[in-house]
């Protein structure tokens, strides 16, 4: 599968076409030339190094220009043979849709894509294509071209006035526009076995054969490469690596199925048919009657990924992040998380719960992930602070269920809100630092009026999570008496309300000045140490910093 495209324009003209390509695709992120185009999401600074880095590294791109710009700017990389990501050239009005490169990447099925959406023809050039109503050289799931060059000799053979057989079951192209003649020179033949394609056929590869992994001795995928030479089928034909349900942490196993270049199923039964005969290194084959679809047997290893959505804003969230949530299937998380972690594709799953309902939203999680499935837990800023990703690992811990112990768990941090209102205000964290959530929901009283003495007396600076609710009035008041005890009124309060999202405040105070009324379950309260100082910026506001050394 192909990388989310990517929208590039060079001036606001082009902004209103790139967001209704966006709605078609809304996990491409459109780059805009910095300076020329305002609130995009990748700003850029020089159009053809953007252009270039995004094509070595496989990325559909979507050029609102010229269609001759982006020709001659990707020019120099089209010589190696390297990735060839889909290339489209589109009007900045939306007039034109015309597709370049990627004939083998769905450039043209992008094409259409994009034009429906737009409301205009694209510009389909494939002679191929035109005549025979299908690309013979991108034949569907479950088939594989033995050959590109001499495919590409076939087709044009063909457009040359050739006709031609088919031989095998190729049920897509009942539908084609083909020049069949029983008695024709070139054949279209559909076979998984091991030989070259003659001069005169198309020779595509059902992926028919898969590969069970009962014992691993060496390297599996060399092994599996073996047992298909051996049993003279071609590699392409492989359609997936199978392991039992037991072996899914094992780390070897991706790499093979990677090195293989298919997709990895563990299953709990064999597979309902007949081994064949080439037993080589504890490594079954199985031989299905039709191409197999490897989403429809047994499951995947799933994956349990919990990620920090950072303060708000998405160019604060980390990539790794992002990454996850494009791929995931299921995203579950406080609706007001879950709402900002988007847009998501229809087919993703949203699980939107409360925010107290945690321990429950981690176990739903497992669940999830333990069928198969790839899964996102998110928490707002990072996930290990005050957040979910403690309650996931206290459920996996509880559980003696093996599927969740199995299932692939990554956590990914986040830019979590003490950082991001520290870095609004300066640097008020530039020396050492405590962080204390106010809420006494999870742990008595007691111990946060012992943690906050303490604290203060050894002259942290203090950031607060959680400072206040309805349910819980007075206890930033008592903090604050708590820390005044220690530290002098001039003491300077730096106070964050929904950094990085729309209406975000900052509002520097002292110690003496600060009323709780000013502060709510939303706002980030930080306290600086005897050393946190200020000095005005030019926009009239000030710099708040703690300085790295102590007097
Ligand atoms: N995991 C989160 C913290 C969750 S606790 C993180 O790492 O940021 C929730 C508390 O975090 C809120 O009561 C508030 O004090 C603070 N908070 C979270 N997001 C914030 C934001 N965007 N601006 C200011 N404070 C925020």
């Amino acid at each position: 599968m192909h990388n989310a495209p990517a929208i590039v324009i060079l001036g606001n003209t082009s902004l209103a076409t790139a967001r209704r390509i966006q709605a078609l695709y809304p996990q491409a992120e459109i780059h805009g030339l910095r300076g020329r185009v305002e609130g995009v999401e990748q700003p850029y600074d020089d159009f053809g190094d953007t252009l270039r880095e995004l094509y070595r590294r496989d990325t559909p791109i979507i050029a609102l220009c010229a269609a001759g710009i982006v020709i001659r700017t990707l020019a120099p990389l089209l010589q190696s043979k390297g990735a060839e990501p889909p290339v489209l050239a589109v009007a900045e009005d939306g007039s034109a849709v015309v597709p370049l490169l990627g004939g083998l990447g769905g450039v043209n099925r992008m094409a259409r894509e994009i034009a429906a959406a737009l409301d205009v023809a694209p510009a389909i050039t494939t002679s191929g294509e035109l005549r025979f109503g299908t690309c013979l050289l991108n034949p569907p799931a479950g088939y594989a071209l033995a050959d590109i060059e001499q495919g590409k000799r076939f087709v044009s053979d063909l457009l040359g006035g050739e006709t031609v057989r088919i031989e095998g079951d190729a049920p897509w192209l009942a539908k084609a526009r083909l020049p069949v003649d029983d008695r024709a020179g070139r054949v279209i033949h559909i076979s998984p076995a091991d030989r070259p394609a003659s001069g005169t056929e198309l020779l595509i590869h059902p992926r028919v054969v898969m590969a069970l992994v009962d014992s691993m001795e060496g390297d599996t995928a060399a092994t599996v490469r073996a047992g298909l030479t051996g049993a003279g089928l071609a590699p392409l034909s492989l359609a997936c690596l199978l392991a039992p349900c037991g072996r899914m942490s094992d780390a070897q196993l991706p790499r093979a199925a990677e090195a293989l270049g298919v997709p990895l199923r563990f299953i709990a039964d064999d597979p309902a048919l007949p081994a064949l005969n080439q037993q080589v290194g504890g490594i079954r084959l199985f031989v299905s009657p039709e191409p197999v679809d490897p989403a429809a047997i047994g499951q995947a290893r799933g994956r349990l990924t919990v990620v920090g959505l950072g303060p708000g804003a998405a160019e604060f969230m980390v990539p790794a992040a992002k990454l996850a949530l494009q791929q995931a299937e299921d995203v579950l998380g406080y609706e007001t998380y879950v709402k900002m972690a988007g847009p998501f594709r229809p087919e993703q799953v949203l699980h939107c719960s409360d925010n107290r309902e945690e321990l429950q939203r981690a176990r739903h999680a497992f669940e999830l992930a333990s069928s198969g499935r790839a899964v996102v837990v998110v928490s707002s800023g990072d996930p290990g602070v005050f957040a979910m990703a403690a309650a996931v690992l206290e459920a996996l811990e509880a559980s003696s269920d093996p599927l969740w112990q199995a299932v692939d768990l990554q956590i990914f941090p986040g830019v979590s809100a003490a950082l991001a209102t520290a870095a609004r205000a300066g640097a008020p964290l530039g020396h050492d630092f405590c962080i204390l959530s106010l809420s006494d929901n999870l742990k008595p009283w007691d111990i946060i009026e012992l943690r906050l003495e303490h604290a203060a007396a050894a002259d942290l600076a203090l950031a607060f999570y959680n400072p206040i609710s309805r349910a819980r009035p007075w206890q930033l008041g008592r903090a604050l008496e708590i820390v005044a005890g220690h530290r002098s009124g001039d003491t300077l309060v730096v106070l964050g309300r929904d950094i990085g999202r729309p209406g975000e405040t900052l509002t520097l105070t002292t110690l003496a000045e600060l009323r709780p009324e000013q502060v709510d379950m939303r706002t980030m309260v930080i306290i600086g140490s005897s050393t946190t100082r200020r000095f005005p910026r030019q926009d009239g506001g000030a710099w708040v910093y703690t300085p790295r050394s102590y007097p």
